[in-house]
């Protein structure tokens, strides 16, 4: 098993795993399954197996994923489960591309879960989540305009979000950060935050396209209930390199 000096183990780059289960089984194409620090969320800093899953309906002018729109690899459920186990943590995240525009996402989630994993499911919010098995915890994007995607959000996914469930913003200029604004404060996400029925907001600067000490300043004035974080895979090594 080739495995590089992030511990990545692309599944593009490697034949099929021995067979387990089914091989004609329900299966999803994989762009790549493999281990880092998870670099976003409140589950930032821990050890976390990322599947990431190929293909996505949305462009944001921003994605730094572009990589995984198109090709990727054929598993069957069991045998992403399979590598999942291999790599050894006990953190998961469903990712993709847009995991939740893929039928079989939801039973991998459910079968991971059974599998005595922590999952996360990160989406763009543009999907139905409650389909969505409850023991996941979902991060999920509100887009804001510099996005260009902002049409997609799914706005009753709101309702759809828990005590474990984190709201994301990935912020690219003033403009966005005062859509953000208006958003939490039309929608009462901070109020939502305080009695415990959300678990956190996350504001995610573009990387190199905003100031990250204006933005600290936006939020410092306006006194948002928000966490401000940076990519710290992206930080470790580097803002272009898949796998980590
Ligand atoms: S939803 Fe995610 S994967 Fe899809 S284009 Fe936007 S950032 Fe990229």
């Amino acid at each position: 098993m080739t495995v590089d000096g992030a511990g990545s183990i692309p599944a593009r780059r490697q034949g099929m795993p021995a067979a387990a289960g089914d091989p004609t089984g329900p299966f999803l194409r994989i762009t790549e399954i493999f281990h880092s620090i998870q670099g976003e969320s409140t589950w930032a800093g821990m050890p976390c197996t990322f599947v990431r899953l190929t293909g996505c309906p949305l462009r944001c002018i921003w994605c730094d994923t572009a990589y995984a729109f198109h090709g990727g690899e054929r598993m069957t459920l069991a045998e992403i489960v399979e590598r999942v186990k291999a790599l050894g943590t006990s953190l998961v995240e469903v990712t993709g591309g847009e995991p939740l525009a893929h039928t079989n996402a939801f039973p991998v989630v459910t079968m991971l879960l059974d599998a005595g994993f922590t999952v996360l499911v990160e989406t763009s919010g543009a999907f139905d989540v409650a389909p969505l098995d409850p023991r996941a915890h979902k991060i999920m994007d509100l887009k804001c305009p510099g996005s260009g995607e902002s049409h997609r959000n799914l706005w009753s996914n709101l309702d759809h979000l828990g005590p474990t469930d984190e709201l994301k913003f990935v912020v690219k200029d003033r403009g966005d950060y005062e859509w953000m604004r208006g958003v939490i404060s039309e929608r009462k996400l901070g109020e939502r935050v305080a009695e415990g029925s959300l678990r956190a907001l996350l504001v995610s600067p573009v990387w190199d396209e905003v100031d990250l000490e204006e933005l600290a300043r936006w939020i410092l004035e306006d006194k948002l209930p928000v966490r401000f974080q940076m990519q710290i895979h992206k930080l470790i090594w580097g803002p272009t390199r898949p796998g980590v």
